[in-house]
């Protein structure tokens, strides 16, 4: 997988810049948005996770843009105006650290090419398409092995064209490194070089760049007012039409997980078949682990540990592995995932109590404390957010207590990893569980255990109290051959990869503000239409709420469920003991203005049963 692109965006754009407003090309606006911003998410949602830009000229777009996108690092490349893209291209190589996506800025493009050059196991390729009559043409010639033989704008140099150059090119590091030091051999006899220029010589000097021609892609470089009308009259609703086909059909997920993913997570999946056991795809789970640990605390002192699994796995793998047989532990139940904690631990005779509290109400942290000083605990489980409910518990003060008084905590994080700012170190948790189709918001199938290493350490020579499940050996096993000790969900990592590259970018802060608007709808919506909540509005998570279903015979869950469904929202019953709620979450890719159509049709069906 490429995960790295470089946008050589530095050039004058002399033939445009009037009627741009003397600003870089990459800012041309179509449909209301920049040119390059259009292909940078493009660029994400195909798995890129770092972007190099070569900059120069009105250098300070790119500098306001980076702010948006912190994926984006800018190079300048101070001889602009005297250097050609070859130049930018030179000055962003230092920063690469594999292979590439090239990419010029003033490009609008289908993203099916991305896809195609994603997929294409040659490692440098030259994208090429059919005749555009763009009267601007780059003409691409190639040998008997579709490897390239020519490149000019003058047909007459190359022969008999075989594609036109699109502007975006594979590359691997090697190649880079080539094309680098040839510019370099011929900086005073071409100090304007082209970047094509230095593609033909890498070919020439024996690196193998195949041209992989799209006959009928949509696309369109813009670089004078001709182009810029072209590419808004005929190429840009042709890439409309066609990437709106290919978007999956949308589902709003209010269930409380598995989540709504965005396309993009979806289609990672989509990956060439590898044997988990080669190395790229031992560092794609070395990379994820690593990530994912970053979100929580140091890598020196926490690591991740990856299980085919569901969040239950999770849950009893700290509880099998993290309690030694001569530990106690107390299990706060105020939940259904909290009691299922409890029940892993009998299931093992792990020597436990349970700390039996309200589900709707908060938790007395002083009978917890006294409970926890009076007997000997070495370890606590609690549940971070109850999904059944919605109810927080104070676990950074539950955390410290426990660490005052030498306990170590579990936590089931579950369904409140990546969406509540957690710092495993400053909230006091040793070993924390979640999983891939959460808050992350990838598909279901990968579940991790985030530890303390120095915990960690201390089970290693724990007697097993299973198999599969077992902590340590997994995270030994995995330390040693950076393969899991038993069959990885190869493509659900793929697409967990993507879903922590969009995570990263949306900020776990930003995705419980968002969270959070949607939440406010929603409630607002509750109270006008009388209904009453599960849980009182200041200890709620903002993730999920239960809201008790009226006393009204004409209500049906099923009814309410079926009709929801029918405007692709998915709804979620919830009994608790012998209180009836239905249950509305809002984690996932849900944007506001879905949770307001929601709420409208929950009001419509309120309405209707009256
Ligand atoms: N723990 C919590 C807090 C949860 O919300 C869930 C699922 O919703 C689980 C554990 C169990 O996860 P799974 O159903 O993936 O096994
Ligand atoms: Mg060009
Ligand atoms: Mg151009």
């Amino acid at each position: 997988m490429i995960r790295e692109a470089v946008i050589v965006g530095a050039g004058l754009g002399s033939r445009i810049k009037d009627v741009i407003d003397q600003r870089p090309k990459g800012f041309i606006e179509l449909d209301g948005q920049y040119i390059v911003e259009m292909s940078i998410k493009k660029l994400i949602a195909h798995g890129v996770e770092r972007i190099i830009i070569g900059t120069g000229h009105q250098s300070q777009w790119y500098e306001d843009l980076k702010n948006k996108y912190p994926l984006i690092e800018t190079v300048y490349n101070k001889d602009y105006a005297t250097t050609g893209s070859m130049g930018t291209l030179e000055v962003c190589a230092p920063l690469v650290t594999g292979d590439i996506f090239l990419l010029e800025s003033d490009l609008l493009y289908d993203s099916i090419a991305l896809f195609v050059l994603q997929n294409d196991h040659h490692k440098n390729i030259i994208l090429g398409s059919g005749k555009t009559n763009s009267g601007d043409e780059v003409y691409l010639a190639v040998d008997s092995k579709f490897e390239l033989s020519g490149i000019s704008k003058n047909i007459e140099e190359v022969g008999k064209p075989y594609a036109e150059l699109v502007g975006i090119s594979k590359i691997s590091q090697k190649t880079l490194k080539v094309m680098c030091d040839f510019a370099e051999s011929k900086r005073e006899e071409i100090p304007k070089m082209e970047y094509e220029t230095a593609l033909m010589a890498a070919q020439n000097l024996g690196e193998n760049l195949f041209v992989r021609k799209i006959e009928y892609l949509a696309w369109r470089e813009i670089d004078d007012a001709n182009h810029l009308q072209l590419a808004k009259e005929k190429v840009l609703p042709i890439i409309l039409e066609n990437e709106s086909l290919r978007e999956v059909r949308r589902e709003v997920l209010l269930n409380p997980g598995p989540a709504t993913t965005t396309n993009s997570v979806k289609y990672a999946q989509l990956v060439a078949d590898v044997c988990p056991r080669e190395e790229e795809f031992g560092l794609l789970m070395k990379n994820i682990s690593d990530e994912l640990t970053d979100m929580v605390g140091s890598k020196e002192e926490f690591a991740t540990v990856l299980f085919a699994g569901s969040g239950t796995l999770a849950d009893e793998v700290m509880i099998s592995s993290c309690v030694p047989q001569n530990g106690k532990l107390l299990v706060i139940d105020n939940g259904s995932y909290g009691k299922r904690m409890a029940q892993i631990a009998s299931v093992y005779n792990i020597d436990h109590d349970v700390f039996s509290s309200s589900t709707y109400e908060a938790l007395d942290i002083t009978l917890l404390e006294k409970q926890l000083k009076e007997g000997s605990y070495t370890h606590l489980a609690a549940v971070y957010h109850e999904t059944t409910t919605g109810l927080m518990n104070p676990i950074p003060k539950i955390g410290k207590i426990c660490h005052e008084l030498g306990i170590v905590t579990i936590i089931d994080a579950v369904s409140a990893f990546a969406a509540i700012d957690i710092d495993m170190k400053r909230d006091c948790i040793d070993f924390m569980a979640s999983t891939s189709n959460k808050n992350i918001l990838g598909m279901a199938g990968v579940c991790f255990v985030f530890a303390n290493k120095k915990e960690l350490e201390k089970l290693k020579d724990e007697p097993m109290r299973n198999y599969y499940m077992n902590l340590y050996d997994q995270y030994q096993n995995f330390n040693k051959t950076l393969q899991t000790r038993f069959t990885p969900p190869v493509q659900v990592l793929y697409s967990l990869k993507q879903a922590i590259i969009e995570t990263k970018l949306e900020t776990i802060e930003g995705r419980y503000e968002r969270y959070s608007k949607c939440w406010e709808i929603l409630i607002e919506k509750v109270e006008k239409l009388q209904l009453k909540m599960l849980v009182d509005k200041n200890l709620q998570s903002r993730l999920i709420t239960a809201i008790l279903e009226p006393q009204n015979s004409s209500y049906s869950f099923e009814e309410f469920h079926d009709l929801a469904r029918e405007r692709s929202f998915t709804i979620y019953p919830g009994k608790l003991g012998n209180i009836n709620t239905f249950r509305i979450s809002n984690i996932g890719d849900i944007q506001p203005i879905e949770m307001q159509r929601f709420v409208d049709f929950m009001e419509e069906y309120f309405n209707s049963i009256k």
